[in-house]
């Protein structure tokens, strides 16, 4: 069998183990030490976020947003339908319901004229959002223009979840820097990992602040151990934050190898019309985390995104459909649902991640597209 080709397995710079190893010599063996603080300060170096807390995963930062916001029982939270649940499971952490609203296919991100309809629409039955959540999927950048405007006009507090997005950028800002929280996720197979971890970035001290607070069970002030809220174990362990200071090393090269895998694809499948790649919008930089593409099957002869998938694990090469919208999810599919055109559940009908780690090989790469073009050149047999 050949090698397996992975979506996007972790990538080590090579520094990751100095600063476990340092951890271990000072014997800050826990959540909290030298690692945690200078990581948080290399993601507001990279990002010019004003505050970073470093947490054990994105899930948790987007909770802890939600909870800084006062979000809870009854509120109403938007959020984009063409996401990946660990967006929208704090909302419902929190008791409060997920107002989906469907993409546009400029940005494949949260649609701004939806989102109006949907704000306005809330407000009439007698609830305006309490935030807005907008995603950066697969390190695309959504119509920053537009939704900050809007959310400015309602004065509804943003959430960017640009756990897929670290090194993008929308007129050169980084992604995850526009709202009042951003927040980013190190999971095993984002463009840079900790193994598992996030980060909540604000340009208020005051909330990272207490967002460490309560990250750390919400200890007050006092010699024995006192409490007067709720608080969460979601701190990040300094042994982790050590493999994410040798991974902030080499952020800039993983965002320019994972932009040239897309540029890859890209030219080498031109000449197939049935294929189409997924958008950047004007003024912004993806990190191209994931190289998606588009199928269109008038075009393709009946060739779909499962052949193309089924065809490449056949070969023990991982590719994966986009993301399954939320409003068509078992768990979240009784909560309202903004859209007209069902853009996020078109492009899961007929899109699929390929294989995008930045250290693929061109060999790697010769191989995932020879099949594709075998896949397209003999469709496979149809009952
Ligand atoms: C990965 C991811 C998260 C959650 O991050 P974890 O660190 O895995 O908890 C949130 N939102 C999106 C869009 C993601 O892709």
């Amino acid at each position: 069998m050949n090698k397996r080709i992975y979506l996007s397995p972790p990538h080590m710079g090579g520094n990751e183990q100095k600063y476990i190893a340092d951890a271990f010599d000072q014997n800050w063996i826990a959540p909290l030490g030298p690692n945690v603080d200078n990581f948080e300060k290399d993601l507001c170096e990279f990002t010019g976020a004003k505050k970073a807390a470093a947490l054990s995963s994105g899930t948790a930062a987007i909770h802890l947003a939600l909870i800084l916001l006062g979000i809870g029982e009854g509120d109403e939270v938007l959020c984009p339908t063409f996401t990946f649940s660990a967006t929208t499971n704090p909302i419902v952490y929190q008791k409060a319901t997920p107002i989906f609203v469907d993409s546009n296919y400029r940005t494949w991100n949260i649609c701004p004229d939806h989102t109006r309809q949907a704000i306005k629409d809330r407000i009439r039955l007698g609830k305006k959002p309490k935030a807005l959540i907008i995603v950066h999927l697969y390190g695309q950048s959504a119509s920053m223009l537009e939704l900050m405007d809007l959310a400015d006009e309602f004065g509804i507090p943003v959430i960017e979840d640009a756990a897929e997005a670290l090194g993008a950028t929308y007129r050169g800002r980084a992604l995850g820097t526009f709202g009042k929280f951003g927040i980013l996720s190190f999971n095993g197979n984002k463009i840079i990992t900790t193994s598992g971890g996030g980060a909540l970035l604000s340009d208020e001290p005051a909330l990272v602040e207490k967002a460490r607070f309560l990250a750390t069970q919400a200890r007050d002030q006092a010699p024995h151990y006192q409490h007067s809220q709720i608080g969460y174990n979601y701190r990040m362990s300094n042994i982790v934050a050590g493999i994410g200071r040798g991974q902030m090393e080499v952020i800039t090269q993983r965002v320019e190898a994972r932009r040239k895998v897309f540029d890859f694809y890209k030219e080498a499948l031109k000449d197939i019309p049935a294929i189409s790649f997924s958008p950047e919008l004007e003024s912004s930089m993806g990190n191209r985390w994931l190289t998606c593409i588009v199928i269109d099957e008038e075009l393709s002869g009946g060739v779909t995104r499962e052949d193309i998938r089924l065809a490449l694990e056949a070969e023990n090469i991982e590719s994966r459909p986009l993301w399954k919208p939320m409003h068509l999810q078992p768990v979240f599919e009784m909560h309202p649902y903004y859209g007209s055109n069902h853009v996020a559940a078109d492009l899961f009908n007929r899109g699929l991640c390929l294989p995008s780690g930045s250290s693929l090989t061109a060999e790697d790469l010769d191989r995932v597209v020879a099949i594709m073009r075998k896949t397209f050149q003999n469709p496979p047999k149809k009952a």
